[in-house]
């Protein structure tokens, strides 16, 4: 079926053996966690809605793959930001890019405080109730895909932003799930868990050095070439090399078997590349 369905990969990194699943291959459009949490607005039959509100960041993965899912539903995209840099403005490039070319509408303005009833509103970083439903989805490939490779003592690892694909997945899988927090901190990340779910939240791993959100640090480039060259997999620049720098500190050395879920975001690697090669190459 599209846009569900990716196939999980052995790989091995610094000599610990890891499965990858390759939630960046659902589709060359609509892939990683976003297509998981959007699947339900991309299934189900909303009559009378129109047009999607969302807001967020200029460059963000979430804003793109709502443009790809409001153009293949034939809705209407208003996306409100508080600012656009301007050399993005004046090259556009990556998420920004592609949305536009998508039909999204891009309003530097505070988000409306009345939705009419035509328009579904989906907040930051798609951090909705709706998510669970393509997240399940993902929970159940996972079960099927254990049940047939029987991995030992399964760990299920992602690096979490508003923390809710991490949070749904430990909701429904039999295994623990374990993350660490890339936009807010741990307790930001706490907090988020319980605005979704009471209980049965995610481990959450930590590194001794804080990371803001966006900046660029040379250890991030590193492990992102490192792993494009023992992998030869391609990972995301912003959450993923926080991701498994936590996976090298905790897990190398765990008995567990580590199920890694790239959950997309390539094409937001473009500006940041572009960024990290001029500050480190
Ligand atoms: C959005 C995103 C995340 C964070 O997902 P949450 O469900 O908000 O925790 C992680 N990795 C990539 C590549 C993303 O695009």
């Amino acid at each position: 079926m599209k846009y569900t369905n990716s196939k999980v990969e052995e790989v091995k990194f610094n000599n610990k053996k890891i499965f990858v699943k390759r939630d960046d291959l659902l589709h060359k459009d609509f892939s990683g966690n976003k297509a998981r949490k959007f699947y339900y607005f991309l299934k189900n039959d909303f009559n009378n809605v129109t047009k999607i509100i969302s807001h967020g960041s200029s460059q963000s993965n979430a804003m793109y793959s709502l443009s790809v899912l409001c153009k293949i539903r034939n809705l209407d995209f208003d996306y409100y930001v508080d600012h656009i840099a301007e050399y993005l403005k004046t090259n556009p490039i990556g998420n920004y890019k592609e949305a536009l070319k998508n039909g999204m509408n891009i309003i530097v303005k505070e988000v409306p405080k009345n939705i009419d009833k035509n328009s579904i509103f989906i907040p930051e970083g798609g951090a909705l109730e709706e998510a669970s439903f393509g997240i399940k989805i993902l929970a159940n490939e996972i079960i099927t895909w254990a049940k047939e490779t029987n991995p030992k003592d399964l760990k299920v690892f992602l690096p979490s932003g508003t923390g809710t694909t991490a949070l749904y997945l430990q909701k429904y899988l039999p295994f623990e799930v374990l993350t660490c927090a890339c936009v807010g901190d741990e307790q930001y990340l706490q907090k988020q868990f319980l605005e979704l779910e009471e209980e049965n939240h995610p481990t959450i791993l930590n590194l001794d050095k804080k990371y803001h959100f966006g900046k660029l640090y040379k250890e991030f480039y590193e492990v992102h070439k490192e792993l494009k060259e023992q992998t030869n997999i391609e990972f995301d620049l912003l959450y993923d090399s926080k991701g498994w720098l936590c996976v090298n500190k905790h897990l190398n050395n765990s008995k567990s078997d580590i199920l890694y879920i790239h959950q997309g975001g390539i094409l937001g690697n473009i500006s940041m590349l572009e960024r990290y090669k001029y500050k480190y190459d």
